[in-house]
């Protein structure tokens, strides 16, 4: 009977530790999603070309499309 017992206990620390495990897998996929959103910072709204940082994305608006009003989160920068 012990040692049926133990067997259960051991199956159940190891439920709870792949059930960590898997959340901390969950966890680090988000924040490499997280990561890679940023480093995308942006992607052109007309053409879709994808933006390294506001600046280019700015500079690329006005030379590209220059009769498109430039969007609202680039006209600070
Ligand atoms: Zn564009």
């Amino acid at each position: 009977m012990a040692r049926g017992q133990q067997k259960i206990q051991s199956q159940q620390k190891a439920a709870e530790k792949s059930a960590k495990l898997k959340k901390a897998a969950g966890h680090t996929a988000a924040d490499q999603k997280k990561a890679a959103m940023a480093a995308l910072k942006s992607s052109c709204v007309l053409c879709k070309s994808l933006m390294p940082d506001p600046k280019t994305y700015k500079q690329h608006f006005e030379n590209k499309h220059p009769k498109n009003e430039l969007p609202a989160e680039l006209k600070d920068i």
